[in-house]
This record gives structure tokens, C-alpha cells and sequence, in this order.
């Protein structure tokens, strides 16, 4: 189904939607009643997966890919790539007359091999045992993807070694569900709920992308290379009158928007909302919430569908953080909540005492939470692109801190004892001693500087970076809400029932006292909030390089491997990881503008300065009289510029070689940022000075104008 020409009167979305997808309702149809019900036990934790099960499962499964063309299946992985993984295999088995059978075991389904040596490891895969398995995660349903000659039947799994330890973006993720269900159902007992049985983390990401014609895409060496611009002078107009945000959507962009979101819903992929973002050529794409597991592989597959639907229309998506210099970058926002089984939301205010005890309990843990972790969730937001951001007056600043709104920070004084909170008759609520207001239910304060939001019922993290998984968010997000429940489990189990009530409230008064001080209603952007943050003592770890060496803080090593989410060892490889990640980036972005540089601007530019030089003297032969004085100011100019930009290529080019000589990750990191960077900056304004002065058409590549305004 190619150019978006769908007809939707002629197949029902609602008969579309999840075709694709190997869903709980395609599994009660195909298995039979006791498997279906045991494959929910297991995908529940509540019972291992036998191979008799798995079986029976995998060939359902096959029947039902075959019956849909499926020819192939694959492991579906997330390495530490940040990227997805897949290694297909065809359903084939010779048999002993010349034909095939089309098999596929409950062996294959459970595991896998992949010869995955060359995945980063960090040193947890010793080369000698370099595989790598790959496991079946139940809780994530398996699906169909459908290219242009053939159908897949995709597997998700977890990569693990053979030691077990985690060599994926994934099983830390499950761990850490594993860890706030546990110690959220501890609290869910000392309040009285003994109905709800599973506790999971909600997310719904919010993606941001660019669109960019795929012809000007093909002429930028930086953006095929790096996804982003290395060189590139503002264009006339920018986002400066805020007309792209929200405005119509440009019909070349629907029938795009229109056949990708027919795509998802085939994947059972619930998009909802779309619209033009702040920068020109900017979108967004918000899918509904799920568990936190699903919805990470969901915005893989979001991610993935993008770049594939653009290209079928002669685009190119770009994930990254910061395309175009001189207009906002893209982000992620990961919408959070804590949700039971039966359907209650623990992080929604209710109407009774015992929902409003619920609530500000996890509301408390939440806040001390991300106080005491705060440099692991930054860790979680580290990413190269990101560092053209985060504080740069279109995303939060570094500084982690918590949007309540007045309201609920008003009421959670009250509790605290430091203020009162006005309330009309018969509004009150009795919490321990304290009298409360009601909680509103939908409280309508927006503050869209704040890194993370209390937005009525749910958290919003606006950290995040575009092109990156959210698997990693939402892990550390998990452990360390984790944490802090278990803290206070072990203080109200201890704790006589006639005193709960009270218990709960001094716990939230003491908590809240405690840390407050990341709590912040006001703008985020403002330079006051940076100074004001410090004397409040909060970290403001600027950069990805800074960020990243955080994560092997004790308190972070300690709440990770505290709640078997990451061991030390694992922690140790992914900082490795992550910092030589880092370095490789900006190594091949410096090597991409040197290139573009010397072998694209500066030809360009000397082949214009002759030009010059050539009419100079061609109308001075004419006329000795005339001065040409204008043409020969610009010939200045530009030799000068040639030469500033010839040096600054010179500079970096030394800076990436003492880099890449640095044997220590830290260190090599450090010098990638402190000195490639920013020599790369230099150059950067060298080559834009000159974009401004050459001629058009003489400029070696698409410019912004074209690139940002021609769709
Ligand atoms: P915004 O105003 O930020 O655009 P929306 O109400 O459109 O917010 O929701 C943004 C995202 O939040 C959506 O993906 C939505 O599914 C998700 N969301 C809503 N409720 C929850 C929840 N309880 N847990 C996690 N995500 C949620
Ligand atoms: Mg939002």
C-alpha cells in the first residue's frame, strides 16, 4: 500500500489496525484455552515458560505469519547501539524428496544465537565467549513487517550473555518493572488494596522529527553522515513568527503523515496525534501510552517506520537532536505513570482519603526520587545531539527539577505543615491531622520549561532525546521510584495499624521537607533559575561527556544493583560504552567537516576569489581609471575568510588527532568535547561567514532555505 492511497470506507481501520500484530485477541483465537491461559501467567511473571508452551506457541505463530505471507522470522533485539537488531531466517527445511516444510520450533522461538560479536559489550563479552542469546520477552507482542517483496515475522527479545548479564537496552528495562511492581504492591498492601496483583510503569512518547526533501539530503555529506548540519548560515526567515507551529499541514507531508500512520496501526501501534512542531519542517507524533516495556519497542518501530514511509515519498526523516543550527531541535517526551492490573492509576489524585493517601504517597516518592537521583536521570538524557539543547532556550535546562503547578504544591505544604490552603466548605479532605482541599482532578497548569511536569494524572519527562531508545528513561525513572517505595514500605510495615494514617503523613511531610527543593513552578529557561538552582544546591551537569561519568556515582551503582536492575560490572560496561560512543561520534562529525571543508567550501571559494580576480583585472585593462574598489574589498574579505576557514580546518584537524591518541575513555571523551567541539565550532563559523558572502549558486551544498522550507 505504497503513496498512501488508502480507502478507508473500504477497509475498516478498526479491521486494520493490529493485523500485523501477533495480539493477545490473535493468540486466544489461535491457541488452545489452557496454553493461552498459561502463556498470560508467564507473560504476568507468574509462571517460567516451558518448552511444551513454547511449542505450541511457536507454531500458532508460524501458521498464522505463513497465512500472511511470512517467509521469513527474526530475533528482534535492542544492543547497546541504541538501534535495533535482526538476523532473519527462513522457515525452510528440506526434506528428503527435494521439497521444503515450513518449520519453526518452540527452540527457535525461546532463543537464539546471533553471531553478535561486533555488538558493544564493554568488556562483558570477552572475545573468546562472544555470544550473545537472544530470548523471547513474552510481554511484548510479536508482529509482521512488510517490505516491498516480502513479509516478516519479527520476535522481540532480550540479548543477554552467556554468563546472563544484560547486553541490551531491554533487560534492564523489564528488571526495573520487576522492581517498582514489587515494591509498589508493598505499598498497595499497607493501604488496604489486596485486589490489585500487578503494578506497571505507563508510557506514552511524544516523537519529534524533521522531514527534509531526499534530493537536498543527497547533496549533505553531514546529514547522511551525522544526521545533522555541520555547516549551514540562517536563512532569511526562521521560526521567528511562529507560523509553522500547529499551522495546516502541507499536503505532501499528510499523504506521508497518512501512510505512515496506516502502517503503525497495522503494528498495532496506537498513533494519535500529529502536527507541525516550532522549527519549520518540523513534526510530531505522539502514540497512546501502554507498559513501559511495549512502549519503548514501539518507538523503535515508530522510529524505523518514519525513515522507511518518508523515503516511499522522496523524504528523509531526521531523528537527531539538532539538524539546523538558529532554530529548535527535536525531543522526545516521555509521558509516566504508575499503573495496578485493575486498572488504577497510582499517580492519579482521588476523591477519597484513601486515594488521596495513595496519591501523595507515590506523588512523594516520585519528588524524592528524582531529587536523589537526579544525576541518573540526566545520565538517561545524555546523548551527543542533546547537547545542543538542553539549555539552550528551547529545551529544559541540565538541571533536573519537578513542575507541580501552584495548586499541588500549595496542598503539599499543607500537608507539610508550611503553609494553608484555602478551600470552600465541605471540600475537605482529612489526611492524619491535616485538613485538604480536594485534589482537582484535572489540573490545567502547563509549564513547558520544566524537565519533568506533573501534568494531572501522569509525569512528563521532557529531557529526552529524539533519535534515542526511551528504554533507558524509563529504567532509571523505575529503579529509582523503587527505591524510595521501599524505603517507605519498610518504615509502614513496621508500623501498628491504628497509626498508619498518621505514619503516612508524617512520611509524606518528611519526604516532601526533605526535598522540595527540586520542585520548581517557575520558567526554566530564565538564567535566574540557574543561580537560584545552585543555591538550592541542585546539580547542573552540562554536558553528555559529564553526564555520562555520573552514572558510575555510588548512589547510582547503588540503587541500580540495590534492585537488581544493573549489576556494578553491567554499569561499568555501559559507562564504557557510552563514553567511547560519545568520542566516536564527534570523531566522525569533525572528520565529516574537515572533508566538507577542504574538499567542498574551500575549492568553492577559490574558484571564486579567481573569478574576482579575473574580472579585476579584465576591467582594469579595459578602464585603469576604474578602482574597482568594491571588488576589491570583497576579494579580501574573502581570501581572509579562505584562510581563517583553511586554518581553523588546520586546528581541528590537530585536535582529532591528540584525541584519538588519548587511550583513556574518560579523558579521550573529554578531549572530544573540550577541545574537537569546540574547534569545530570555530570552523563551523569560518564556513558559514563564507556561505553568506559567495554567491548562490556557488555554494558547494543545498542551503537552509531549501532545506527547511522546500517540501
Ligand atoms: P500533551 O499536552 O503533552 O500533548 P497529551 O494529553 O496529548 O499531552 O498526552 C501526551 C501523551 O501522554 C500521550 O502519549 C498519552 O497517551 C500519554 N499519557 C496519557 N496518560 C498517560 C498515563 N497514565 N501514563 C503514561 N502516559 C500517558
Ligand atoms: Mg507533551
Amino acid at each position: 500500500m505504497a503513496n498512501g492511497n488508502i480507502d478507508f470506507t473500504k477497509t475498516p481501520l478498526t479491521e486494520l489496525y493490529g493485523s500485523n500484530q501477533f495480539s493477545e485477541s490473535v493468540m486466544r483465537q489461535r491457541l488452545p484455552k489452557s496454553v493461552f491461559k498459561e502463556l498470560q501467567a508467564v507473560m504476568k511473571g507468574e509462571q517460567t515458560l516451558t518448552l511444551e508452551i513454547a511449542e505450541v506457541v511457536a507454531s500458532a505463530m508460524r501458521d498464522w505469519a505463513i497465512e500472511k505471507g511470512a517467509t521469513h522470522y527474526t530475533h528482534w533485539f535492542q544492543p547497546m547501539t541504541g538501534l535495533t537488531a535482526e538476523k532473519h531466517d527462513s522457515f525452510i527445511s528440506p526434506t528428503s524428496d527435494g521439497k521444503v516444510i515450513m518449520e519453526f520450533s518452540g527452540k527457535e522461538l525461546i532463543m537464539g544465537e546471533p553471531d553478535a560479536s561486533s555488538f558493544p559489550s564493554g568488556g562483558l563479552r570477552a572475545t573468546f565467549e562472544a555470544r550473545g542469546y537472544t530470548a523471547w520477552d513474552t510481554t511484548s507482542p510479536a508482529f509482521l513487517k512488510e517490505d516491498r517483496t516480502g513479509v516478516t515475522l519479527y520476535i522481540p527479545t532480550a540479548f543477554i550473555s552467556f554468563r546472563g548479564e544484560a547486553l541490551d537496552k531491554k533487560v534492564p528495562l523489564l528488571r526495573s518493572m520487576e522492581a517498582i511492581e514489587k515494591q509498589s504492591l508493598r505499598i498497595l498492601k499497607i493501604l488496604g488494596n489486596d485486589s490489585s496483583k500487578h503494578v506497571f510503569t505507563t508510557v506514552g512518547p511524544e516523537q519529534e522529527y524533521f522531514l527534509v526533501d531526499k534530493s537536498l539530503y543527497d547533496k549533505r555529506p553531514d546529514l547522511i553522515l551525522a544526521g545533522r548540519t555541520l555547516f549551514g548560515a540562517m536563512p532569511a526567515k526562521g521560526q521567528e513568527l511562529d507560523d509553522h507551529y500547529f499551522g495546516s499541514i502541507k499536503e505532501r507531508v499528510s499523504d506521508f503523515m497518512r501512510e505512515l500512520n496506516y502502517e503503525l496501526w497495522k503494528l498495532g501501534i496506537s498513533a494519535k496525534t500529529q502536527h507541525n512542531e516550532v522549527a519549520p519542517n518540523q513534526f510530531e507524533l505522539a502514540t497512546i501510552f501502554a507498559s513501559a516495556n511495549v512502549a519503548t519497542d514501539n518507538n523503535q518501530l515508530v522510529m524505523d517506520t518514519l525513515r522507511k514511509v518518508a523515503l516511499r515519498h522522496g523524504l528523509v526523516v531526521l531523528l537527531h537532536e539538532k539538524p539546523f543550527a538558529g532554530v529548535n531541535g527535536s525531543g522526545k517526551h516521555n509521558n509516566w505513570s504508575i499503573a495496578t492490573d485493575d486498572g488504577i492509576n497510582l499517580l492519579e489524585p482521588g476523591d477519597s482519603p484513601h486515594e488521596n493517601a495513595q496519591f501523595l504517597l507515590f506523588l512523594a516518592a516520585v519528588i524524592e526520587a528524582v531529587d536523589r537521583y537526579a544525576p541518573l536521570l540526566r545520565v538517561s538524557a545524555a546523548n551527543t545531539g542533546n547537547d545542543h539543547r538542553l539549555g539552550a532556550n528551547e529545551a529544559p535546562p541540565a538541571i533536573i527539577s519537578i513542575f507541580l503547578g501552584d495548586q499541588l504544591s500549595d496542598i503539599l505544604e499543607a500537608v507539610s505543615g508550611g503553609g494553608t490552603v484555602k478551600a470552600r466548605e465541605g471540600e475537605m479532605m482529612i489526611i492524619g491531622q491535616t485538613s485538604l482541599p480536594k485534589f482537582p482532578r484535572h489540573m490545567t497548569d502547563r509549564n513547558r520549561t520544566s524537565p519533568f511536569a506533573f501534568t494531572g494524572n501522569k509525569f512528563e519527562f521532557r529531557m529526552a532525546a529524539s533519535s534515542a531508545s526511551i528504554a533507558e528513561i524509563n529504567t532509571f525513572l523505575n529503579a529509582a521510584v523503587a527505591d524510595v517505595l521501599a524505603g517507605f514500605a519498610e518504615r509502614l510495615e513496621t508500623t501498628k495499624d491504628a497509626d498508619k494514617t498518621k505514619t503516612i503523613a508524617e512520611l509524606v511531610k518528611e519526604s516532601y521537607n526533605n526535598h522540595k527543593r527540586v520542585v520548581f513552578n517557575g520558567n526554566g529557561y530564565s538564567d535566574d533559575w540557574v543561580a537560584e538552582a545552585e543555591k538550592r544546591g541542585l546539580p547542573n551537569i552540562a554536558t553528555t561527556v559529564e553526564a555520562i561519568e555520573r552514572l558510575t556515582d555510588d548512589s547510582n551503582i547503588g540503587v541500580l544493583s540495590r534492585h537488581g536492575i544493573l549489576s556494578k560490572e553491567e554499569i561499568l560496561s555501559r559507562h564504557e560504552i557510552y563514553l567511547e560512543s560519545y568520542s566516536k561520534k564527534i570523531n566522525i562529525e569533525a572528520e565529516i567537516m574537515l572533508r566538507m571543508a577542504r574538499q567542498s567550501i574551500y575549492p568553492a571559494v577559490n574558484r571564486f576569489i579567481a573569478e574576482t580576480a579575473k574580472l579585476i583585472g579584465q576591467v582594469g585593462s579595459i578602464d585603469s581609471q576604474l578602482s574597482m574598489k568594491r571588488q576589491r574589498e570583497i576579494l579580501a574579505y574573502l581570501v581572509e575568510k579562505a584562510e581563517e576557514l583553511a586554518a581553523a580546518a588546520d586546528v581541528l584537524e590537530v585536535k582529532v588527532k591528540s584525541a584519538q591518541s588519548i587511550a583513556d575513555p574518560s579523558k579521550q571523551a573529554r578531549s572530544y568535547r573540550f577541545d574537537v567541539f569546540v574547534a569545530m565550532s570555530t570552523l563551523r563559523a569560518a564556513g558559514d561567514a563564507l556561505e553568506e558572502a559567495l554567491p548562490r549558486d556557488a555554494w558547494p551544498f543545498p542551503n537552509y532555505e531549501e532545506l527547511l522550507f522546500m517540501l
